[in-house]
């Protein structure tokens, strides 16, 4: 800790990778070096605590802190040596920049994460429509009609038969998550994760399912300019709890359907309808607003090479509840079978493209919280 510090030109010269897999991390390692120096802000949130536990960072522990990191932004702000000062040290652009590295680097299948980072709306898009296309020639060759109205019990299944929606959200669905779980598992073995006792996974629960550290060390999160608030930590809430609300609603309309022969369409009292409107409705609120902060974020917290893969995820997002919403809204009209395709449509490529975008940041983090409370059980 008493080295000098390597000058900030160095990894952007590009000559200094000094061992790492790319500039960003050598530039991570010159930055942690200095701060791990300095420690003013150890207080502001998991990363500083952690960063303290080392003395050298290798790529693995670099990896870590980075989803450790919720950009809160406060680090730039109270930071003596950030731009104009000759060391340079901008933390929160640097992680952003190393989280999105990380989900391609540890990706599974490898190779996927890559396509996915530069070609992210159009992958989405195309992904959606072309299943959508599949679906109504697949039920018009069946004898469905996607021209009248459908009503009544199992109305659905008139227009798109229950095999192919349960195919294409069990294939969708089934990729995703498979994807994710090789991603993560290949990330965890990386930074050391050993074996995980159950009050870490619950302390890591609470850690993301508050954001406890998207506050700044207790001020709020930086967005615009220099005054902290709660803006973004809202946003996500209702994301969050909305994207869980309308699971919550597919997984009881899947039981009853399956247990107790139950079809849906549902009367606009029942649980599923309630759960699915409300969910439907925080996922539409929730990404705009995030999307409106993100594009009015200072660019010195935000890794621009990111956007896209991130403003696809929330796309996507709001895509899948507009749809769905439209499905309840005028599931009497003949509209309804054109938007019943387009929403399985969405939500086939919401699923199947989810262990390559913003999405799988929930899951990173998640991990490297529980990481965190492993090394450090009294925090
Ligand atoms: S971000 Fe700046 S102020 Fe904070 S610990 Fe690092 S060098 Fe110190
Ligand atoms: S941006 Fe916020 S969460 Fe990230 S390291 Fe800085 S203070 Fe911590």
């Amino acid at each position: 800790m008493s080295a000098e510090p390597p000058p900030a030109s160095s990894a952007a010269q590009g000559w200094l990778l000094d061992g790492h897999r790319s500039p960003a991390l050598a530039e991570a390692n010159r930055m942690m070096t200095i701060c791990n120096a300095c420690r003013y802000c150890e207080g502001l949130c998991a990363v500083f605590p952690a960063m303290e536990r080392r003395r050298t960072f290798g790529d693995a522990d670099l990896d870590f802190l980075a989803n450790l990191c919720h950009n809160c932004g406060a680090c730039l702000y109270d930071c003596q040596y950030a731009p104009p000062h000759e060391f340079a040290v901008s933390v929160p652009s640097n992680w952003a920049e190393l989280r999105t590295d990380t989900y391609e680097h540890y990706a599974w299948p490898a190779g996927f994460g890559g396509l996915f980072r530069r070609n992210a709306v159009a992958v989405s898009i195309v992904t959606a429509l072309a299943v959508a296309v599949f679906v109504i020639a697949v039920s018009a060759s069946m004898g469905s009609s996607f021209t009248e109205a459908h009503t009544g019990d199992g109305s659905f299944y008139e227009v798109v038969a229950h095999g192919v929606i349960v195919g294409v959200f069990l294939a969708g669905f089934g990729f995703g998550v498979l994807g994710i779980m090789g991603s993560v598992r290949r990330y965890w073995r990386a930074i050391g994760g050993g074996r995980v006792a159950v009050s870490d996974l619950v302390r890591a629960g609470r850690s993301a399912n508050t954001l406890e550290y998207l506050d700044g060390g207790g001020v709020g999160c930086m967005n615009e300019d220099e005054h902290p608030n709660d803006t973004r930590k809202i946003f996500h809430h209702l994301t969050y709890y909305g994207f869980a609300l309308c699971l919550a609603a597919t997984t009881l309309a899947a039981v009853l359907e399956s247990g107790f022969g139950q079809e849906a369409p549902y009367p606009v009292w029942h649980p599923v309808v309630i759960l699915g409107t409300v969910g439907g409705i925080g996922l539409v609120i929730g990404p705009a607003g995030l999307w409106r902060a993100k594009v009015g974020r200072d660019s010195e917290l935000v890794d621009q090479a990111s956007r896209g893969m991130e403003m696809a995820f929330l796309l996507m997002l709001m895509l899948i509840s507009l749809t769905g919403l439209g499905v309840l809204v005028l599931r009497a009209t003949a509209a309804m079978p054109a938007l019943l395709a387009v929403h399985l449509g969405v939500v086939f490529a919401f699923f199947v493209t989810f262990p390559y975008t913003k999405f799988v940041h929930g899951f990173y983090r998640y991990a490297a919280l529980v990481k965190h409370h492993q090394e450090s059980p009294t925090r």
